[in-house]
């Protein structure tokens, strides 16, 4: 295998797979994102190439150069890690890269990570399932993208379960909106994890009325719905963090 597209989790380095942290001990360059986290990159071997593609506002890497990238190095025959944030095929755009490398011809593998989706919300003691409470998650962008359908936020609110919005901290206003039109109740749960499973984690937690008003940056997941008010971390029975919130399900 020359190319491999490696989840690398939500940030804890504890929290890659084995084959991930295999794969990194004995590649000859590393092209990696933004997102991927500090104790992560620690573990790249001082022998690989680094190269950093993140994507930060004023010194961007488009998506055509990084595919084209990883082609040339594949062709070269190199052990290539392709180490994104989370889950290589949930918003990490692993999916245009694996369709560059296939037409090139470069063999490639995809290595699943465990996605923030999930993990965040499980770092704060939210399960995004819950019997009785939550019977289906939903993991959604809140980010726009010109050219893109928009997320349907007043149908998602009648799918029920828990919402769980990645990209979301800048347009986190006008979802809540949406969302309260398609039927939400103002009062139904939020938590947003903020730099989940690394140092700087913060949890905040509020109602869907008060999402457009909470202090979050990104990177963060945003969980909306009943199971967002439980902490199963340091009790061991849901803790409903405000009294005024609606446990249960809501429809
Ligand atoms: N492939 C990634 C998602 C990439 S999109 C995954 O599976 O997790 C980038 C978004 O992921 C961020 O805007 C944020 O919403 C979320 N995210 C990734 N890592 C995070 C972390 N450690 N804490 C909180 N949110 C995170």
């Amino acid at each position: 295998m020359t190319v491999a597209l490696v989840g690398a989790g939500p940030g804890d380095p504890d929290l890659l797979t084995i084959k991930a942290a295999r794969l990194l001990a004995s590649a000859d360059v590393v092209v990696h994102d933004a997102l991927v986290g500090d104790g992560v990159l620690a573990l790249i071997p001082a022998t690989a190439e680094r190269i950093d593609v993140g994507k930060r506002p004023g010194r961007p890497t488009p998506q055509e150069m990084i595919s084209a990238l990883l082609v040339e190095l594949g062709r070269q025959g190199k052990r290539v890690v392709r180490l994104k944030g989370g889950d290589p095929f949930v918003f990490g755009r692993g999916g245009e890269e694996a369709a560059a490398l296939a037409e090139a011809g470069v063999a490639f593998e995809v290595v699943p990570g465990i996605t923030s989706s999930v993990a965040a919300p499980a770092a704060a003691g939210i399960p995004v399932t819950h019997r009785g409470v939550s019977a289906a998650f939903t993991v959604v962008t809140g980010h726009r993208r010109p050219g893109e359908p928009d997320v349907d936020w007043r149908s998602l609110a009648a799918v029920g379960g828990t919402i769980v919005v990645l990209m979301g901290v800048a347009q986190r206003a006008g979802i809540a909106t949406e969302l309260i039109a398609g039927g939400l109740s103002p009062t139904t749960p939020v938590a947003a994890i903020q730099s989940a499973t690394t140092d700087a984690q913060l949890v905040d937690r509020c109602t869907l009325g008060e999402l457009g008003d909470i202090d979050v940056d990104s990177p963060a997941v945003i969980v909306i719905g009943a199971v967002a008010a439980f902490e199963f971390v340091r009790a061991l029975t849901p803790v409903a963090a405000r009294t005024d919130l609606v446990i249960g399900d809501q429809r």
